[in-house]
């Protein structure tokens, strides 16, 4: 439980990645200034954040079981927190999907939206009514340098993002006046989980069907040269944590 004065910082998706080395970092902050409230959807997966939150786990960092992708869950997690108070939330969980519009099933599509946009909204919605009637809070989004530019083979991801930039931006000034900040952080490429299954996936499918130029091009072009291609904020899930915790500061 929060101390006097810490802030209550809630991050999906800690599990891997962004998410984890985000909570790692702000639990262990000197001046003990936040409680992080570490969610991921499956409990199992657990280890490697307990493991790099040493002496901060059961301190200043605690868990908590939520898949955004569920109402039911995302509700029983945040009625779980004392008075459902949140001072930050930092919308992390995300998902990625790689390949030409036509071999791509639209259910996996809408499970892409599921997560990354409507993920986000469920969030929004549950912890927004305490923020405004306090009259204060940061609602953070992870979102992509694919929030802004286009990238081919990765349509629908983009799609996602771009989404949830237009509805952050819109969002964002009718919270103004109750003093809630909304910010999106736009990573460009970071070596996470996520990246590697991006590259896995783009040299193990043969996209039948697909132009053969554009498949050269994302495949030799695109992937090894992605990180100069895109104006960075650092390309470690460390860089992400550190300027998300200068942004909440
Ligand atoms: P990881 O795959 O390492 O982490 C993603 C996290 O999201 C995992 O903890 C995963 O949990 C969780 N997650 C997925 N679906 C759900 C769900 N339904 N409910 C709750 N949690 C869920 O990827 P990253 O750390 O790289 O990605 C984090 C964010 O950064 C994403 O929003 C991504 O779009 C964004 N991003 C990543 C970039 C990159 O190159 N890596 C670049 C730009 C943006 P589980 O273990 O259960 O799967």
């Amino acid at each position: 439980m929060a101390s006097p004065g810490q802030k209550v910082v809630l991050i999906t998706g800690c599990s891997s990645g962004i998410g984890l080395r985000m909570a790692v970092m702000l639990a262990k902050d000197e001046q003990k200034r936040y409680h992080v409230i570490a969610t991921m959807r499956d409990l199992k997966r657990k280890d490697k954040l307990v493991e790099a939150a040493g002496d901060a786990y059961g301190k200043t960092l605690s868990l908590a079981v939520l898949d955004v992708c569920s109402d039911e869950s995302v509700k029983q997690c945040i009625n779980g927190i004392k008075d459902r108070h949140v001072d930050v939330l930092i919308n992390n969980a995300g998902i990625g999907l790689v390949g030409p519009v036509e071999s791509i099933p639209i259910e996996e599509m809408k499970k892409v939206f599921e997560t990354n946009f409507f993920g986000v909204i469920r969030m929004i919605k549950e912890v927004m009514p305490d923020m405004k009637k306090r009259k204060g809070g940061h609602i953070i989004v992870v979102s992509s340098v694919m929030g802004l530019q286009g990238v081919v083979f990765n349509d629908v991801y983009a799609a996602s993002k771009f989404a949830m930039e237009g509805f952050c931006e819109s969002l964002a000034v009718q919270l103004l006046k109750f003093n809630v900040t909304l910010s999106l952080i736009e990573p460009g490429p970071v070596h996470t989980e996520f990246e590697a299954k991006m590259i896995q996936d783009v040299k193990q499918k043969e996209y039948p069907g697909a132009d053969a130029d554009t498949v050269h091009y994302f495949k030799n072009v695109y992937l090894p040269s992605s990180v100069d291609i895109f104006e960075t904020l650092g390309q470690t899930p460390d860089d992400i944590a550190r300027c998300t915790k200068k942004v909440i500061e």
